[in-house]
């Protein structure tokens, strides 16, 4: 049995993070998207929004499952029972990052594996950030987010 875990912050999830679990449940037979409890960033959304958001968008998908987390994401993958990580490249700016990352984990855990998936084109230019900037000056976001969460964002700035 392949069970992955893609890793992320999802302040909110967007198109292009959809786009990845859908494709990468395809391949493995089991995807724990992890919810990153990062101290060092003051997300716009609360861990449970975040995990509720990502609940909603992803119940068509029957192998994929939800949790948070913090601390190492090698701990994480380890309490999984995963062997391989998932992980969504853009654009070569995530490149040299995603590279140190994927070797750091691979020192401490050498059974751990990171795949990348190369973003859909549609959704080359997309990040949870462009999506709270355009929220926050009323902008349309709806290429950007799955149709369910739409409200859900546009609320957190009125
Ligand atoms: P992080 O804070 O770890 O970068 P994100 O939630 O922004 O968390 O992203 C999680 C993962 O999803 C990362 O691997 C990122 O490269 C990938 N990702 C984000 N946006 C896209 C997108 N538009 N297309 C493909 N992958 C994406």
């Amino acid at each position: 049995m392949k069970t992955a875990v893609y890793p992320g912050s999802f302040d909110p999830v967007t198109l292009g993070h959809l786009d990845i679990i859908e494709r990468s449940s395809r391949i493995v037979d089991e995807l724990v998207v992890g919810v990153l409890n990062n101290s060092s960033k003051n997300p716009l959304f609360s861990m449970e929004e975040r995990v509720n958001m990502l609940k909603e968008v992803t119940s068509h998908l029957s192998n994929v499952r939800i949790e948070s987390f913090d601390g190492l994401l090698v701990d994480f993958a380890v309490r999984c029972h995963a062997n391989v990580v998932v992980r969504g490249l853009r654009a070569i700016t995530d490149f040299e990052y995603e590279l140190q990352m994927s070797q750091t984990n691979r020192i401490m855990c050498p059974k751990l594996d990171t795949i990348f998936l190369t973003t859909d084109l549609k959704y080359a230019y997309l990040s949870s950030s462009i999506v709270r900037e355009m929220a926050h000056y009323g902008g349309d976001i709806s290429a950007f987010v799955p149709a369910a969460i739409i409200e859900r964002v546009l609320e957190k700035f009125i």
